[in-house]
């Protein structure tokens, strides 16, 4: 079983706007705080949308809040799949419903994201052991097999009206804020998040200019909208662990609404999301995990050309649930070895953030 019916339809702004109802009291409305340092470097105003100091530390907690709440009464359960913040997300939406919740991660999540799943309260499954480089692949299985084998609900992460709606909620609070914004830079993955804001964005502010931002390798989404249809380029162990992971072959909402709707996917390197999180943290004081810096890296590499047209960007911070120990060994310009070396690891060389280092503003 899955949260969407068959015959649903793709998600509308009425559906943003009652997916804003129903996070009501679960769902914060963020900040949204100017950078000097990064307007300095895009020669545009720059805004910083904080949905890392959002509920579970994500902004994933807007579209569990939105499925969670609007399935039937007599739901047994829920059951996903997940990197870690969808996982989170979901149990605290379901503890507070009052349903079990299951949450299926790879061997590769992060402790930090597992823990936070546990205190959430939910059952941890953790798939992958015998699947390396496809951990994630091996966590959707299991989830679509729990939903069956015990009559749970599956949401998915990102493939769900639902979910995508309330991802969209953040469109609704960056356009009452700041209906002048000409561009939001946007983290890039299954697309649940780019498209929800996507289609809330445009449908008010239709000259509204939507980037995605990714890891340069196995950048699921970026690659199917390359191709024209979608592909999987197999797991890659990144600093942007939120952001891995396949878009699914039945890919039947966000894809779509990705591929339709964003203006540019940019992608970005290890090396440049390494130097974005130490840039966040010492020009504005921000703790927040690599998925975010996507859109930050993309403008300072120059993968993006966020101002054409002209006129305030917004990039949105997606998260703050990073290893502390890593987060602190990045500030100290330490290297960071990610997955197994067995089975395509990679080690991230550091640098100290030193003010000299900034890259010269454009
Ligand atoms: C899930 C996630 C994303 C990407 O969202 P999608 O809807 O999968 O594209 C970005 N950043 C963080 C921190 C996430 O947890």
């Amino acid at each position: 079983m899955t949260a969407a019916a068959p015959s649903a339809a793709a998600p509308t702004l009425a559906d943003v706007l009652a997916a804003r109802r129903r996070g009501a009291g679960l769902v914060q409305t963020t900040p949204l705080i100017g950078s000097r340092f990064f307007s300095g470097l895009a020669g545009a105003e720059l805004l910083l949308k904080l949905d890392c100091v959002q509920t579970t530390g994500s902004f994933k907690i807007r579209g569990a809040a939105n499925a969670v709440g609007a399935l039937p009464p007599g739901t047994a359960g829920v059951v996903c799949c997940s990197t870690g913040n969808h996982g989170r997300a979901v149990a605290t939406a379901a503890q507070r419903a009052g349903l079990r919740a299951v949450v299926c991660l790879s061997e590769a999540t992060p402790l930090a994201k597992r823990e936070g799943v546990r205190a959430a309260g939910a059952e941890l499954r953790v798939a992958g052991d015998d699947f390396a480089g496809q951990g994630q692949e091996a966590a959707q299985a299991e989830a679509t097999r729990l939903a069956a084998a015990e009559g749970l609900v599956e949401i998915s992460p990102f493939d769900d009206p639902f979910v995508i709606a309330g991802q969209g909620t953040i469109a609704l609070e960056l356009l009452e804020t700041r209906p002048d914004l000409a561009t939001i830079l946007v983290p890039l993955s299954g697309g649940g998040l780019a498209g929800g804001i996507a289609l809330a964005a445009k449908a008010i502010k239709p000259s509204i200019r939507i980037i995605g931002a990714s890891m340069a390798q196995g950048a699921a989404m970026a690659a199917s909208i390359a191709a024209g249809r979608v592909v999987d380029p197999g797991e890659t162990p990144s600093l942007a662990d939120a952001l891995t992971g396949p878009i699914g072959p039945g890919n039947r909402w966000s894809f779509d609404l990705c591929r339709r709707l964003l203006d540019d996917v940019a992608l970005v390197q290890e090396t440049e999301i390494y130097r974005a999180l130490q840039a966040i943290y010492f020009e504005d004081g921000i703790v927040c995990e690599g998925a975010c810096v996507t859109g930050l890296a993309a403008l300072t590499s120059g993968a993006a050309q966020p101002t054409r047209p002209p006129g305030p960007i917004a990039a949105v911070i997606t998260g703050r649930n990073i290893d502390t120990r890593r987060h602190a060994a990045i500030m100290r310009g330490e290297n960071v070895s990610l997955g197994d070396p067995r089975a395509g690891g990679l080690t991230v060389p550091g640098r100290p953030y030193h003010a000299a280092d900034r890259p010269p503003a454009r």
